[in-house]
Parts: C-alpha cells; sequence; structure tokens
C-alpha cells in the first residue's frame, strides 16, 4: 500500500472503479479512458511502482497476472477474436501511474494503432 497512489486506492475500496475480478493476489477494473471497446486494468494488490521494480519472488506474481487477464478475456468474450496485453514501465512508455498494471484490450482490430498516440 502506498497512501498517494490511486490503484492502491481503487484496491482499498477508498476510490470507486468498476471492478470486473478480484482474487488475493489481484484486482481487475476498466480503464476510465478506454483506448479500445474493451481496456481492462489488472493490478497486483501489491503496491509495486514499475515492471522494473519487480523482485524473483514477484515471478509467480506476474505470471498470475497474466492468467487473469486471460480468464477476463475469455469472461468479455475476446479470447477468439484476440486482445493485446501491454505494460508501460517509465516516462518514455508513457506510464503515468505508478502501480504495476496489465492492460488488456480488445475488442477491434488493434493492429494500425501499434504506432499511434498512446501505443495501444
Ligand atoms: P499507464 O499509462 O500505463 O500508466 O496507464 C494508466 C491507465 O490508468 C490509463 O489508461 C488511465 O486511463 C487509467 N486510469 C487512471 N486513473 C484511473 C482510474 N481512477 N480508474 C481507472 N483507470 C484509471
Ligand atoms: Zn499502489
Amino acid at each position: 500500500m502506498s497512501a498517494d497512489c490511486i490503484f492502491c486506492k481503487i484496491i482499498n475500496r477508498e476510490l470507486d472503479a468498476e471492478i470486473v475480478y478480484e482474487d488475493d493476489k489481484a484486482v481487475a477494473f476498466k480503464d476510465i479512458n478506454p483506448a479500445a471497446p474493451i481496456h481492462i486494468l489488472i493490478v497486483p494488490r501489491k503496491h509495486i511502482p514499475t515492471v522494473l521494480d519487480m523482485e524473483k519472488s514477484d515471478e509467480d506474481l506476474m505470471g498470475h497476472l497474466h492468467t487473469v487477464a486471460n480468464e477476463i478475456a475469455r469472461s468479455f468474450k475476446i479470447d477468439k477474436k484476440g486482445y493485446r496485453i501491454v505494460i508501460n514501465c517509465g516516462a518514455d512508455a508513457g506510464q503515468i501511474v505508478f502501480h504495476l498494471h496489465l492492460h488488456l484490450l480488445g475488442g477491434r482490430p488493434l493492429l494500425q494503432t501499434i504506432a499511434k498516440g498512446r501505443g495501444v
């Protein structure tokens, strides 16, 4: 828990979000400014600022976040058509929230947008 982290606040229900999944290690909620019809953020309950800050002991957790992303992709029925999982790390990647998160994006073809704007 980091006191001034908006994602920690969402995890602790101090800030509203449309939560679509949670378990003992992860929480997932809809992105407030979606870049695709399906845009879900998957976050660990543990406050890790960036993927660069993950430790060896976080490897299982990182795998779990991907399993959760796949489960959500199935539940939102974008598994067959495909989806993108993105992790931004640091300034050049455009990371604006420094609590590690996976973006799950889908619901439209994403190929043409990879080089544009938000990189999704
Ligand atoms: P990143 O650039 O990887 O740090 O992405 C952060 C994402 O968090 C952006 O896509 C924002 O739209 C999203 N975001 C910021 N604040 C909130 C919030 N309160 N609830 C849901 N999503 C948010
Ligand atoms: Zn946090």
